[in-house]
């Protein structure tokens, strides 16, 4: 089990994972690339002892609490997470700059929400996808036209007019809704303008095909934003980092 352990003195944070008192092996620089040494590593060890003397306590990470500006399979991203003595919330930043580096936990002051910044359509995957399975293959016009009804359906669309899908997306800042019956039958009628006979019956199966799992799911991406709230004793966020910032000062 994961533990996370925080010093109350120098608001540091240590996670307790299970490959701490793993060894570690190193390529060493002077020697050929197949040779490897091994360090013996006790990180937990090395957190006590700098912090000896020092009121440390144990955090439980607030689950669900998770985000990241990158993909979950990239390793050298920055994620933030909350945790709470019981009391006390804190906002954690984790991160690693270079890949074998270990990874790092700071407390920062301030707090982070999720900022909704635009749904759109997965237009490449779907002309794609008319390309590969309607046969004869529709006309360039047409396609165009069905992408800009597409899209147009989704204009002024208000999130919360539609469902999400409950499958997982691989990041963790894009959230995939599929569209709601009456958008449905609008764009099925719409349909109808631009599509004849079998031509219409094709798109249609298209439109059944795909609207719960597939391409015409529609894309909602979100967007971190950290209220950094004031701090004397450090910075609390590198300026490096590409994530919006709200400065709140004194803010009740
Ligand atoms: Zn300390």
């Amino acid at each position: 089990m994961n533990q996370l352990i925080r010093c109350k003195n120098c608001d540091a944070i240590f996670m307790k994972t299970p490959f701490d008192q793993s060894p570690e092996y190193e390529r060493d620089p002077d020697r050929l690339p197949e040779n490897f040494r091994s360090m013996e590593r006790d990180d937990l060890q090395d957190f006590l002892i700098h912090h000896r003397g020092h009121r440390l306590e144990n955090l439980k990470i607030i689950e669900d609490s998770f985000v990241s500006e990158k993909p979950y399979s990239e390793p050298t991203k920055t994620s933030f997470f909350k945790a709470t003595n019981g009391k006390e919330k804190f906002v954690i930043k984790k991160f690693r700059e270079k890949i074998d580096e270990p990874l790092k936990y700071e407390v920062i002051s301030g707090d982070f929400s999720l900022k909704f910044t635009a749904i759109e359509i997965q237009w490449e995957e779907i002309s794609k996808q008319l390309k590969r399975e309607i046969k004869p293959p529709l006309s360039q016009t047409q396609m165009d036209a069905f992408l800009k009804l597409y899209r147009h359906l989704f204009k002024n669309i208000d999130i919360h007019d539609l469902e999400r899908v409950p499958e997982d997306s691989p990041h963790p800042l894009e959230i995939y809704y599929k569209i709601s019956d009456v958008h449905l039958m609008y764009l099925l009628r719409n349909c109808r303008n631009i599509f004849k006979g079998r031509e219409y019956l094709a798109i249609e199966e298209f439109i059944h095909r795909h609207k719960d799992d597939g391409v015409l799911l529609l894309k909602a991406t979100y967007q971190i934003q950290l209220t950094e709230v004031a701090k004397t004793k450090k910075k609390a966020v590198p300026a490096s980092l590409p994530l919006k910032k709200e400065k709140i000062i004194g803010k009740k």
